[in-house]
């Protein structure tokens, strides 16, 4: 049986920062170039690492440190990985299954910033510590709990511009961010949403012209209904199946509105409290809405 048979238990869904772990595997991490020095990729039995999803990359990777006797080396970045049972490390778009794929484990793999003189095989079986930027970790929650609650705040919104009913989110509104979302991007302290605004989604039934002649109060709107719900202060958590990083995971939130549950793999804030306020701008075209939203700590 290989050593990543496994798959890695991920420990941020909890908040964990830092923890000690085993290596399971490591070897030269070639196709990235994030770094001058020689990089490894480094695959734990557990981690406190995030690491950006291969098939919807919105957050990125977390940063930080790998140390093991006496030497502190940097996480350049944390990716997706996966092993099957050919025991071959698959990272990012090499992996060719679904999450459920019996025979198949998902992993971290940690790009690790090695010196030149040290050798991967220093590493192999080693117990490490782990520990997560937490500073960058934080600004990255704070824009992830962010964007979610902006999508619930538009959909919320854009309620009654829609002549036919899509799908509706958790708060019982038409998900205009799930039927339009093209890509989101989170960054520290804010998050880019791009919506697709062409045919597709007017003869989905959304009304294009009255969204573009109410956009600066959709704008204000939204905002308030944000600077509301940072008020009410709602506990934040993410809900998982199992430990493991294959697992599904859920945002969840308390809104005065009600409950809201979002299948999420990111980070988050523990409470609305952290935040002092969201700011959300619009760019308009004809094909797209693109939603800049901004976190500013409490
Ligand atoms: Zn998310």
């Amino acid at each position: 049986m290989s050593a990543m048979s496994q798959g890695t238990v991920v420990l941020f869904p909890q908040g964990v920062e830092s923890c000690t772990a085993r290596v399971v595997h490591v070897q030269p991490a070639e196709g990235t170039h994030l770094s001058e020095g020689t990089n490894l990729f480094v695959v734990t039995d557990r981690t406190p690492f995030h690491p950006v999803d291969h098939t919807w990359p919105d957050q990125p990777g977390d940063e930080g440190t790998l140390s093991a006797g006496g030497r502190s080396l940097r996480v350049v970045d944390a990716l997706t990985a996966a092993s099957g049972p050919d025991g071959v490390l698959r990272v990012g778009a090499e992996i060719p299954v679904r999450r459920n794929e019996p025979g198949w484990s998902f992993l971290v793999a940690h790009v690790v910033e090695a010196p030149g003189d040290m050798p991967a095989s220093e590493l192999a079986g080693a117990e490490v510590t782990l520990a997560v930027d937490s500073a960058r970790r934080r600004a990255l929650s704070m824009a992830h709990t962010g964007c979610h609650l902006m999508s619930l705040a538009l959909n919320g919104r854009l309620r009654d511009l829609w002549k036919k009913l899509p799908r509706t989110d958790c708060l019982g509104n038409p998900d205009f961010d799930q039927v339009a979302i093209v890509e989101s991007r989170i960054m520290p302290m804010q998050s880019v949403d791009r919506y697709r605004l062409g045919k597709s989604l007017r003869r989905a039934g959304f009304d294009v012209a009255a969204l573009t002649d109410a956009l600066e109060s959709v704008r204000e709107d939204v905002e308030e209904r944000l600077g509301r719900w940072i008020e009410a202060g709602g506990r934040v958590t993410i809900e998982t199946e199992a430990p493991e990083l294959a697992s599904r995971r859920w945002w969840t939130c308390e809104l005065p509105e009600g409950p809201a549950r979002i299948p999420c793999g990111g980070t988050h804030l523990g409470n609305l409290g952290e935040l002092a306020s969201l700011a959300v701008r619009f760019e308009i075209g004809e094909q797209e809405l693109v939603v800049h939203t901004t976190a500013k700590q409490a």
